[in-house]
């Protein structure tokens, strides 16, 4: 992330730990009291930046029910963390452009700048299956 600002970094960072814990927490209000603790137990780590572990793959293990969209949602976060601690945040997958800060400040999750992005969805806005 070269452009944005150490300030900026800490704004994404945080959004991304924000929703994070509002994710878990809305698959703890959804799942049933045995997995209440364990989830507990995850939203009080801290996300390292080494990408060494995955939230969403621990949550996906709980076999909680509903909770797909949590869960890829929370793959992304995991990703975007990923490519913090790898140092290729804010780089777009596709062309490898800077991505606008403003636009990372608003989809921290945002893994393509905003052109390449319109592109994408126009290609794969007709299939049904998950682009991640
Ligand atoms: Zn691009």
């Amino acid at each position: 992330m070269k452009e944005a600002s150490r300030k900026d970094s800490n704004t994404i960072r945080n959004k991304l730990r924000e929703r994070q814990l509002s994710l878990l927490g809305e698959i703890r209000d959804e799942s049933d009291q045995r997995d209440n603790q364990h989830l507990i137990d995850l939203m009080s780590r801290e996300p390292g930046d080494s990408g060494d572990y995955s939230i969403a793959d621990e949550v996906a293990d709980l076999n909680v029910a509903m909770a797909d969209r949590q869960i890829r949602e929370l793959r992304e976060i995991d990703a975007a963390f990923q490519r913090i601690g790898d140092g290729s945040f804010g780089q777009c997958v596709d062309c490898g452009a800077d991505i606008e800060s403003a636009r990372l400040i608003a989809y921290p999750t945002a893994k393509r700048c905003l052109s390449c992005q319109e592109r994408h969805e126009l290609l794969y806005a007709t299939e049904s299956h998950p682009t991640l």
